[in-house]
This record gives structure tokens, C-alpha cells and sequence, in this order.
């Protein structure tokens, strides 16, 4: 018998595939094989010398020399597919840049210069970040987690720097994780003019050869630093020495479609398997986290104070349910005007892009719905056009209602463009800066509003989600906040958490560098608990009183949770599917696993799918593993597999 290699292929199935090869392979290597009436690249994962199956097909070609994932790789993307309960061949392939999992060579085309000269910082860290450095550094070249907890702008960055700066000394590799939104320019800029070494950032902002690149570089150990959005924690670095997760809060650490995976969640093991410190930093650490600080699993580090001197802003409420007078009160009003009078710069937050997010008619009540999703059309005003902003569909809003013909349409309620229309009107002279998926869609355009409020002269910026994190604008005074409510009335159990976290974080923009800024929170729910806390700045004990609420309820992290989701155009077979699966794993029998739905999703439909989902929870991980592990082996015998799409997502978090 010629030797055989065993293949992981990227299809949506638990198995991998046999391959006839006239010489052994190392695993890691990426092969050409035929699959179906089809040519896949496939990673060799083993060497055998029998096959359960009889007839073998020869691969076509051996595409590297030397494995593509190294051991240590390998080790950690066979842990994330069973934890995830994810094909290894999807895994491993959406561990690689595109380029490689098209079969490309894996040849660097343009490597990063060496910075002529770094900077030094003009300050002298203070006492709290040089204990940070100290006991980050005592435990090197072992695991240890820390979690760096920082109020906005106390110099969390700044130890991150000079501890990765101690670890470069040592020929050691550092990765660097952060949200989306928070790789911008400035933070890059931030690592490149501080550290003498390549630095190597992996984002969406890339073209494909950058990305192949940055993943060789990475490679072979030419980058000291690799500073990527979630999915550079499968950059490969054989000299890894540390991983930072700036922001460890952010919901952009998961992965939402096809593999979804936590990268915070995925660093804890990367760490151990590596023997290297991991370090959490936010100012508003997760509830996960923070039990894991409660159960000794990690240790907090704190930064108390802001590093400029200055203090945390002053934050005050407007009570909403007097204001009818639309958005903005008498009172915000006032205040902008008070601010800009002294050349300063105001930002205003508001979590929805758009003109208005309902097209509604006055006399009968009927709203502009998307024919494909159970949502309104959001109406953008700049191109006279209704939106859907879940699938995209556009439409010309109607001149008359279509239900009773009258000509009583109105747009009702705001986004970031109407708002932008109303502060015009009161500040005619005032440049206003938006800044939300639809003034930041072309690539340069987000750098070039940054450099416009980074100039510093008085103006407005509206901001959505985009700016609430990590952004440091020095003639940045004062921030209002227009619309928490809807976090407050949510029924997901974690929209207080998140709500919690985003007004820390909206509110951490105001006034860092040279006098106590101020922020302004609209309400219609001034006695609501939430502000008592954020008032005053105390995070940690809000999230402490979450932590009782999650373990009296027995939620996460308190428990662990599965979802199985269905989605289908055929709205009876993705709820009789989900029925199907609920009786197989009802019939496994696993105590201590609770199993409800199926339920339909807060938005059932979408992009004309239905989709329905199935809740598994228990207090013990390994059970529900178990579970699942057992599920997966039987999931061929569901009847209507291959009528509905499903997925299957652990820990889920929305
Ligand atoms: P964080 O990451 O916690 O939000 P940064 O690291 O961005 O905070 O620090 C905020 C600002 O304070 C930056 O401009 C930084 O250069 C500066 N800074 C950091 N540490 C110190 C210090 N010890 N003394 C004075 N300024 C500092
Ligand atoms: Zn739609």
C-alpha cells in the first residue's frame, strides 16, 4: 500500500478525507486533491498506512515544502473546532489568509521597513502602570492572566507599550488584539512610532497580498509585533511571548457567521499553550471577566486615575419625559451652544444611522415595512430613499400611504442625518463632522474625519457606535448622549452589561487631556438604577450587582450556553427541523442540560429566511460539551438537515 495522508477539506462536514500520496507529507502542508467533480486545497493532517475506505483518490499536487501551520498551530485549531464544535477543514482554512486558501504561494511580495528612529514618551509613567509593568514582567515565559483595568485614558496603551517593548528585547513576538473599530490609525501609529521593530497589522482595511504578507511575516518572526482585529489570533508566530486584548468588553472579539468563535475567549488557550501572560485591558471589563478575577483565574491589575491629572468627567441626566420638544432638549441645546462659544469640540452619540427609522402614516398608522424582513424601512433622507438595514433592499418612498391613499406620510424619530439637519438649524456656523457607516464607506474616508476633529477647531461630531471607543481627542469637551433608552427597555440579559459598558466608554472621550470634561445623558428614565452608578463612575460595583443577578438566575457566566439556530425560506421547516433536533438530543440523555425552543428570533425574518433558534444551557460545560459532541455524531439522521441552513454557536452572545 502507498503511503496514504489524511486531508482536512473545507466542507461543512465532522470528517476528514483520505488521500493516496506516493511519499509522506508533513502535517500543515497544504495539498491540491480532488473532491467531488471539483479541485480543493486541503491541509495534510496526518500520515497513515490504512484507510477505512477502499477506493483512494491520489492528490494532485503537494503545494509547500514546509507546513503552513506549524505544531503549536495545529494543536491550538484541533482545540477551537472541538470547543466550537466546527468542521476542523473550515476551521483550519479560516485560520489562513485568503491568498493561502486559494492554493497561492506563500511567498512575502513587500516586507515592513524598520522605523529610522522611535520616540520616547515625555512623561515618566506613574506609580500604578510601573506596578502593572512590574508584575506583567515577573511572569514571563509562563501563563498567567491579568486583567488591566484602566479607567478611559488612565495609560492603559502605555503599558502595553513598554511591556512589549521588555518582551521585544528578548527576541519575543507580541500580539496585539483589538476591536473593530478601534484599530484606527492613531493606535497603529501609536505601536510604529514607539517600537523599533516590524510591526505587522492584520484588518478588514487590508488588501489580500498586505494580508498574506503580515501572516508571513508573522511567520517566519521577522514582526516583533502583529496588531490585528479577532481573526489575527490565528497569526502564526513561533516566538510568541505575550497576547493583549485591548477592550476584552467588545462584542467584535466574536465571530458571527460561518466559525464563530471568541478570539478573547480563544486567547486564554492560545496563552497556555504557548506558556505566555495574557493581558485584558478595558475600563469596563466583561462579567465573564470579572469572574474570573472573583474566582482567582486571573489577576487585576488596576489604573485609577486618568494619566493627563485630569479627572473623570462630570456626568449629569436630562430628564426626557418633560422634553417633548424632539431630540435635542432646551437644555443640551444650551450647553453645545456654552461649549463652542469657548472654541471647544462636542460630540453627540446616537446609535442609529439614517434619516428617521420609521415612514409612517399620520391618519391610519401604517409604516414602510422591508417586504423581506420583519423590520421598518429606515428612511435616508440625502437620497430621498427608504432602506432596509438588515438585507439592504431600497425603495422610493411612497407619495401617498398605500393602505388609505391619503398624503400623509411622515418621517418619525431620528437618526444621524436628521440630527445633523436639526443641529444645522441651530448651529449654522458650527462645521458638523458625521461619522457613521454611510459618511465612512469609502477606505480613507474614516482617517480623513479623524484628521478634521484632530485639528481641534470648535465644531459638532456625530458619532454612532464607530467613535464610542478608544479615541483620544484633545479639544474634546463635552458628550452627549441622546439615545440609552432602548438598551433599557431590551429583553436580552445583557443589554444592561453592554449599556453599562457603552456610556462608560462614550462618556471616557470627554475632556482627557487638560480639564475635566462633561457629559450629558438624555432619559426618559432618570430613576432607573443603571445611572446611579454611572454617575459616580462606579462600574466595577454596577457590574458586581449583574454578577448577583446572573447567579441568582443561574445565566452566564454563571452557566454555560449553546444555540442552535435554523433559518429557512420555508418557515415550517426550519421550526419542524429544530423540533427534530430537540428530540435527538432529548434522547441523549445528559442530566443537568436545559433545553428550550424552539423559538422564533427576535427578528424572525430576514432576507426572506425564517429563522428559529434552539437554547441549550448548563451549569456544567463539560455536560453540555458532551452533549453536543454526541449530537454532532447523529446529526446525519436529522431528516431535514440539508432542507434548512443551522448553525451552531456556543457561548452566544446576542
Ligand atoms: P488608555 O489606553 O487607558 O485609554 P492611553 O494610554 O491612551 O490611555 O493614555 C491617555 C493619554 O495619557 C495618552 O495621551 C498618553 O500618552 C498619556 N499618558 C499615558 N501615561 C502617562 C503618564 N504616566 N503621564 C502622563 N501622560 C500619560
Ligand atoms: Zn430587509
Amino acid at each position: 500500500m502507498p503511503p496514504i495522508i489524511e486531508v482536512a477539506i473545507p466542507v461543512p462536514l465532522m470528517r476528514t478525507f483520505d488521500y493516496l500520496c506516493n511519499q509522506k507529507v508533513a502535517a500543515g502542508v497544504r495539498v491540491k486533491v480532488p473532491f467531488g467533480t471539483k479541485k480543493v486545497i486541503g491541509i495534510v493532517i496526518n500520515n497513515k498506512t490504512k484507510s477505512a475506505f477502499k477506493k483512494l483518490k491520489s492528490v494532485d499536487e503537494i503545494l509547500d515544502k514546509s507546513p503552513i501551520l506549524d505544531k503549536s498551530m495545529l494543536d491550538f485549531l484541533f482545540w477551537a473546532a472541538k470547543y466550537y464544535h466546527h468542521p476542523i477543514g473550515e476551521v483550519l482554512h479560516s485560520a489562513l489568509p485568503k491568498n493561502l486558501r486559494l492554493g497561492k504561494q506563500a511567498i512575502i511580495k513587500k516586507t515592513v521597513s524598520l522605523p529610522d528612529k522611535i520616540s520616547q514618551p515625555d512623561f515618566k509613567i506613574n506609580p500604578e502602570q510601573a506596578d502593572a509593568i512590574k508584575q506583567i514582567s515577573s511572569k514571563q515565559g509562563a501563563y498567567h492572566g491579568f486583567l488591566l483595568h484602566g479607567v478611559t485614558g488612565s495609560g492603559k496603551t502605555e503599558v502595553y507599550l513598554q511591556i512589549t517593548q521588555k518582551m521585544l528585547k528578548k527576541g519575543k513576538q507580541v500580539l496585539v488584539l483589538v476591536p473593530e473599530i478601534g484599530l484606527t490609525p492613531q493606535m497603529i501609529s501609536r505601536f510604529e512610532s514607539r517600537l523599533k521593530t516590524k510591526i505587522v497589522t492584520i484588518h478588514s482595511q487590508r488588501n489580500e497580498t498586505q494580508k498574506l504578507d503580515a501572516y508571513l511575516l508573522a511567520k517566519n518572526g521577522a514582526a516583533g509585533v502583529v496588531l490585528g482585529t479577532r481573526s489575527a489570533i490565528f497569526a502564526p508566530m513561533p516566538n510568541l511571548g505575550m497576547i493583549i486584548i485591548d477592550e476584552e468588553h467588545d462584542g467584535s472579539f466574536k465571530q458571527q457567521s460561518s466559525f464563530r468563535y471568541s478570539a478573547r475567549d480563544l486567547s486564554f488557550i492560545r496563552a497556555r499553550q504557548a506558556n505566555v501572560p495574557l493581558i485584558l485591558g478595558t475600563a469596563t471589563p466583561s462579567l465573564e471577566t470579572l469572574k474570573n478575577v472573583l474566582d482567582g483565574k486571573i489577576s487585576r491589575l488596576k489604573l485609577t486615575q486618568r494619566a493627563s491629572g485630569v479627572s473623570l468627567p462630570k456626568i449629569s441626566l436630562i430628564d426626557m419625559k418633560t422634553n417633548v420638544s424632539g431630540l435635542l432638549s432646551a437644555e443640551l441645546i444650551a450647553k453645545i451652544r456654552q461649549y463652542l462659544d469657548q472654541s471647544k469640540q462636542v460630540m453627540l452619540f446616537i446609535n442609529r444611522r439614517g434619516y428617521a427609522p420609521i415612514y409612517f402614516c399620520k391618519e391610519c398608522g401604517y409604516k414602510a415595512m422591508c417586504g423581506h424582513c420583519d423590520s421598518t424601512m429606515i428612511y435616508h433622507q440625502s437620497i430621498n430613499r427608504l432602506k432596509c438595514h438588515h438585507c439592504g433592499a431600497e425603495k422610493m418612498p411612497p407619495a401617498t400611504c398605500p393602505d388609505c391613499t391619503q398624503s400623509s406620510l411622515e418621517a418619525l424619530g431620528y437618526g444621524t442625518q436628521r440630527l445633523e439637519e436639526t443641529l444645522n438649524s441651530h448651529f449654522a456656523n458650527t462645521p458638523i463632522i458625521r461619522i457613521d457607516r454611510d459618511t465612512t464607506r469609502q477606505k480613507k474616508a474614516f482617517a480623513q474625519h479623524l484628521e478634521q476633529i484632530n485639528k481641534g477647531e470648535a465644531c459638532i461630531i456625530i458619532g454612532t457606535q464607530m467613535l464610542a471607543k478608544g479615541h483620544d481627542f484633545a479639544n474634546l469637551a463635552m458628550v452627549g448622549i441622546l439615545d440609552t433608552d432602548a438598551g433599557l427597555l431590551s429583553l436580552d440579559f445583557r443589554a444592561t452589561e453592554r449599556l453599562a459598558q457603552l456610556l462608560i466608554q462614550v462618556s471616557g472621550r470627554a475632556g482627557r487631556n487638560t480639564k475635566q470634561g462633561e457629559v450629558v445623558i438624555q432619559t426618559r428614565f432618570c430613576e432607573h438604577p443603571i445611572f446611579n452608578f454611572v454617575l459616580s463612575n462606579r462600574y466595577t460595583q454596577f457590574a458586581n450587582n449583574l454578577l448577583k443577578q446572573r447567579m441568582s438566575s443561574a445565566l452566564p457566566p454563571f452557566s454555560h450556553q449553546a444555540l442552535l439556530c435554523a433559518n429557512s425560506k420555508n418557515k415550517q421547516n426550519a421550526q419542524d427541523f429544530l423540533d427534530e433536533a430537540c428530540a435527538l438530543l432529548k434522547n441523549i440523555t445528559v442530566e443537568t442540560v436545559e433545553i428550550w425552543g424552539p423559538v422564533a428570533s427576535v427578528i424572525e425574518k430576514k432576507s426572506d429566511y425564517y429563522y428559529f433558534n434552539l437554547y441549550l444551557q448548563s451549569g456544567n460545560r463539560s455536560a453540555l460539551h458532551q452533549l453536543l459532541s454526541t449530537f454532532g455524531q447523529h446529526i446525519e439522521s436529522l431528516k431535514l438537515k440539508n432542507k434548512v441552513r443551522w448553525y451552531l454557536d456556543i457561548d452566544p452572545i446576542e
